[in-house]
């Protein structure tokens, strides 16, 4: 079996999600393929960050207002920055929301399903291959071939076929490792505000508690696999060897209970390499690895470049140039948006790792007003874009 489209979309994550949402409007036929069927789960730690919301408003201001009001959805006004005893309390008006993955990726295919006559949608379906040929992309799957013009390719990390097309391969260094659990009962949990715990054993990693409706909180940790962290334990036992190590958070944890797995996955951070376009093809998301060097958070940008890619895609079709050229488009629009902060979060995480007494130096400096309001602004403003 053949079937042509226009566009192929590998991977229904918000990147592939972002893109198909995006094309609705289109005349276009989209084919958007998925391994799992969905409401299926993602290991994440659940925090939407400014620039997820902003993009599902560029996509539909009807779909952002129903975002918005879900019944899973929790909005977030500080983050709570804490570092051997000391902690800082940064209030932004929209700092961001969490909402379960399992539930925010639902959405968004929901309105695929419902919205997007012209995107058909194919789940349990895993795309074993790809191949280029003559100006359009054969897709492989086990239950059949797919064929286009143009594919974007958003099937998260680790993807052979985002290292087949552009034979870029990130090594292992560029990847941070990620375990989270859900937990209920943490004492002094406040419902609008998201930790991030710094220590320096683990540095440059954090731990992270994000509180979800229903008195749940998401807990987890990220560290950065080019600094090797030195601990007996695998790194699922790490995470509670992390809460051990800490008095304040061993206190607070004592009478709370763990309500799932502890489970992990690895990150592919930006290492301020990008390698996302070139004949017939485009590469969103994590395949991409457009994922935040500091925090680790890929969804706002995951979201933004499917977006920025369906964008490219229409206009493609309307030249019917599948080029290199025209698709480096595309790539450099990411470039434009992403670029400078990337560089900036990268520099930051390569300064505090080599001298950690700069976060004693910072901690110092935000008790001072002026100061905090202006880190809150720079986030607010570089997060926006
Ligand atoms: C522990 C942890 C915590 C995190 N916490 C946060 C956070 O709080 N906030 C944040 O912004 N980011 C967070 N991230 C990062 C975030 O999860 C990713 O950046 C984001 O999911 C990227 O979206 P994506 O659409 O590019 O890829 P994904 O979400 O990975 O989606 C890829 C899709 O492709 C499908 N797929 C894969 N292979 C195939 C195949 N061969 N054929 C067909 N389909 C395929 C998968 O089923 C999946 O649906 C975290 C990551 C981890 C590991």
């Amino acid at each position: 079996m053949l079937s042509q489209f226009d566009i192929i979309i590998i991977g229904a994550g918000p990147s592939g999600l972002a893109a198909a949402l995006t094309l609705r409007k289109s005349e276009l036929k989209v084919a958007l393929i998925d391994k799992s069927e969905f409401p299926r789960e993602k290991i994440c730690g659940d925090g939407l960050c400014d620039r997820s919301i902003n993009t599902i408003k560029a996509i539909s201001e009807d779909y952002y207002n129903e975002l918005l009001k879900h019944k899973d959805i929790l909005p977030i006004s500080n983050a709570l920055l804490a570092y051997n005893k000391n902690s800082v309390k940064l209030s932004m008006p929209m700092f961001g929301y969490t909402m379960p993955r399992v539930e925010f990726d639902n959405f968004l295919m929901s309105k695929v399903k419902t919205e997007a006559s012209n995107v058909y949608v194919f789940e349990n379906c895993i795309v074993s291959d790809i191949e280029k040929q003559n100006n359009s992309v054969l897709v492989k799957t086990l239950s059949g071939n797919y064929k286009a013009p143009i594919v974007i390719v958003a099937n998260g990390f680790r993807s052979k076929i985002s290292q087949k097309l552009s034979g870029y391969i990130s090594d292992k260094e560029a990847h941070a490792v990620g375990i989270r659990a859900y937990y209920k009962g943490i004492r002094d949990i406040e419902a609008d505000t998201v930790e991030f715990h710094l220590n320096k054993k683990y540095f440059p990693g954090y731990l992270w508690i994000f509180p979800m409706q229903n008195g749940i909180s998401n807990v987890g940790y990220g560290y950065h696999l080019s600094h090797k962290v030195k601990s007996e334990n695998a790194p699922k036992q790490l995470l509670q060897e992390w809460i051990d190590s800490d008095e304040l958070l061993a206190a607070r944890f004592k009478h709370s209970q763990r309500i799932s797995d502890i489970k992990g996955a690895l990150i592919p951070v930006n290492h301020l390499k990008f390698n996302l376009a070139g004949d017939n093809y485009m590469i969103a998301g994590d395949a991409g690895a457009l994922v935040d060097p500091i925090t680790g958070g890929g969804i706002g940008n995951g979201l933004l470049s499917g977006y920025l890619a369906a964008l490219q895609a229409i206009e493609c079709f309307s030249k019917n140039d599948f080029s290199s050229k025209e698709m480096t488009n595309y790539q450099n629009s990411v470039i434009a948006r992403m670029k400078k902060d990337i560089a900036f979060r990268f520099k930051v995480r390569e300064v505090i790792t080599k001298l950690p007494i700069i976060l004693n130096v910072f901690f110092w400096l935000m008790k001072f007003d002026k100061l905090r309001k202006y880190l809150i602004n720079w986030h607010t403003g570089t997060k926006k874009k």
